[in-house]
This record gives C-alpha cells, structure tokens and sequence, in this order.
C-alpha cells in the first residue's frame, strides 16, 4: 500500500492518517487495476509453523477471515479481479512435511472466500533432466524427492475430500511438482485423473525459460484438452504465446513488485528494457550510511548537505534547469559515502539520459515525475514497484490481443 497523502517535496504526510482506512492498493491507484487476479499465501498471512510469523498483524489475519478477501483488499469495485489462495509453500521449502493440514488451509480458503485454492504442496528443490534417459533398473532420483511428490500428490487428493466435505465453493487446484520433464508430467496426468481441471506448476522459480518449455511440451503429451495450467511465480512475458500453446491460462509474479527495490539494478521497466533507480539514501534511515557516521568515517553535515543537493540537482534537471554532468557530480559525491564500494556513475547517465518516466502514460509516472526513480524511501520505492507491475500488464495486454 502506498499513502496518497505523501507529499514529495517536503516528505510529510497527513499527521491523521490510518493506513488501512487512508493508504491505496495498487488497483486503488490506477484508473484501470494494473493486473486480473490476486494471489494471497497463507504463509504470509498466517506465518509458516515454526518458521517464522506471517507478515500480517493479528488484527489483519482477523480481519481478513472475517470479511474475506474481496473486502479486505477493497475488490467490491473490481468484479472481474479473481482471488486465489495459496500455501506459499516456498516459505516452508526447508521443513521436512508442509506445516499446514489441508483441514486448516481448507477453511483458511473458505474464510477468505477465495474464487480458486490451490491444494497443499512441497516444493522439490532440484531439476534434472537427464533422469528422464536413465536406463531401466536404474534409480538416481534423492528419496527426498519421490516423497516431497508423493506428498504433494496425497494432499491434492485430500484436498478435493476436505472441500467437498466442507461444501467449499472455489474452484480446487492440484500442483504438479517433480524434478524433469517427465516426473511433472506424471504428477500432472495424477492430477488430472483425481478430477482437476486446473492443474499448477511449481518450483519452476529458479528454472530456465526453455527447461519450463521442456516441461510443459512433456504435459502436452498428457494433457486433456480441457485441463489448463496455472504457472506459479513465473512472468516471463516475452513467451507467453509459447506457454498458451502449451495450456497455460494464467501466472503470478511478485518480481516486478520486488524488482523495483530489491534488484540490484533492473528496478524500474519499460516495455524495452529496465532502469537502474537512482540511489539517494535519508541520512537518518540509512543503516550502512548511519555506521560510518558513527564510526567517525563520514561527516553527518556532509552528508546531509550532499543528500539535499541530490534531490535538488535532480529536480532542477528534471525541469531543464541542470545538466545531466552537474546531476551526476553529486549523485556520485553522495554515492562515495554512502556505498564506498561502487559506482554507478554509468547506469545512472543511462537512466538520466532517456528519463523514462516522462514517456511512461501511467498514473503514478504523470504524478510523481522523476521522484519514481528515486531508490528512496517506501513510498517512492512501492509506487515504482506498482508502475512496473503496470508496465507487465500492458505488455501482457498488447501481447494477447497479437496473439488474438
Ligand atoms: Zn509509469
């Protein structure tokens, strides 16, 4: 969520404001939702058993059970936004079983009256081909592997028990894990002969775009014409007309959203290729910059003087007052201090140089003007993240309307 009530220039916001009444979803923001459906995980919610606790409030995951998902995130207005539930089994990767008995992610899915909910798995952190051309008799695969399949597989089925017992009202969807071509394939033709006719794939994260072709060119082999596929955490929009001759109908991806302040580098998009941020730390929030001031390594005046120019030299450039040198002689100044260990002199006369954000049509570009690139800050930052989300979307769009 971001505050629409944060002012850019001076940094404040309204002394009265109450985040969950007062601060915007992304789909609050635009004027058309940047995406089609939303995807919550129960392991962020909920916490993930002994491996940590969710990132909700207990008052958020009370609320949220209480007034479901379309409430809680506001949807009422956006009928055509679908909700799924997931597990977030990525979370629990390193346990030996899910922490979660289907009993409880049932009724988690129909507390939250999600339109679809995906059946409990565990994801097989391996890919290897080349077991699919061992000889006969010849068995390689770790036995942890079989049995995170195994698992997977005897959850779907119970899955499909709990929410016909429970009378659940979302459309139920199997996971097919494995570790090559064809152990995914079998997983998904065992899905498919339990009844579902929405089948995921998983753990496919770390994968190569043409190993997931693989894959998926394997489950045509086995798939009913009516069986469609789901691609967990996967938004390579550059082959989705490959992945729907294959069956896949949809995808989910935090990466344009966790991109815009968690990659290195490629934390702002265009439709061509991607923008480094433009680094200028708060002195006071930055704990690496904070350190050296300590330490006696960095002038706290200095520092504070270097960090105002930035902003200044920037917003002057923005509007044709400053060149791109003047900008980059401070931004590089400031940049000595706060991270002695690099320059990123180049891709920020890059960024500068095509200004993207004055070509880019979305909201938060028009609103925010070169503040978007500014790596600054939760709300800079998560509006930049929205703006890429935006960004995936269109390109989605375009692409499936060439594909007709
Ligand atoms: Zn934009």
């Amino acid at each position: 969520m971001v505050d629409p009530s944060f002012n850019f220039r001076d940094e404040t916001r309204f002394e009265f404001r109450v985040r969950q009444h007062d601060d915007r979803y992304a789909h609050e923001v635009f004027d058309e939702p940047p995406f089609d459906g939303l995807l919550v995980s129960m392991a962020i919610v909920e916490g993930a058993g002994g491996v940590g606790a969710g990132r909700y409030t207990m008052a958020q995951r009370h609320r949220l059970r209480r007034v479901g998902v379309r409430d809680f995130f506001r949807l009422e207005r956006f009928p055509a936004i679908k909700t799924m539930g997931d597990c977030g089994a990525f979370s629990y990767v390193r346990e030996p079983e899910p922490p979660y008995s289907t009993e409880a992610v049932v009724d988690f899915y129909i507390d939250c009256g999600f339109d679809y909910g995906i059946s409990v798995d565990h994801m097989i952190l391996g890919f290897k081909p080349e077991f699919d051309r061992l000889l006969p008799g010849v068995d390689v695969v770790p036995a942890e592997w079989r049995e995170r399949q195994r698992v997977t597989a005897e959850r779907a089925r119970e899955f499909l028990d709990v929410c016909a017992r429970k009378g659940a009202r979302l459309e139920p969807v199997g996971v097919a894990h494995g570790w090559s071509p064809a152990s995914y394939a079998s997983a998904f033709e065992e899905l498919q002969s339990l009844g579902y006719r929405l089948i995921a794939l998983g753990g496919m994260v770390p994968l190569k775009t043409h190993e997931i072709i693989s894959v998926l060119q394997r489950v045509s082999q086995v798939r009913r014409r009516e069986t469609d596929i789901h691609l967990l955490g996967i938004g390579r929009c550059e082959h989705v007309p490959t992945f729907a001759e294959h069956g896949v109908v949809s995808f989910d991806s935090t990466s344009p959203l966790r991109q815009a302040f968690k990659d290195d580098r490629d934390n702002y998009h265009t439709a061509g290729r991607t923008y480094s941020a433009i680094r200028v730390p708060q002195v006071e929030a930055n704990p690496q910059l904070a350190r050296r001031i300590r330490a006696g390594e960095v002038d706290q005046r200095e520092a504070r003087r270097l960090e105002r120019a930035c902003l200044d030299t920037l917003e002057a450039f923005d509007s044709g007052k400053a060149s791109i040198e003047q900008a980059l002689e401070v931004l590089v100044s400031y940049e000595t201090i706060h991270d002695g260990e690099r320059t990123r002199g180049t891709q920020y006369r890059e960024a500068l140089e095509a200004s993207p954000w004055k070509h880019c049509p979305c909201k938060i570009c028009k609103d925010l003007g070169f503040h978007v690139i500014l790596f600054r800050g939760a709300e800079r930052n998560r509006r930049r993240g929205f703006h890429n989300i935006y960004v995936l979307h269109e390109r989605l769009k375009r692409t499936l309307k060439e594909m007709g």
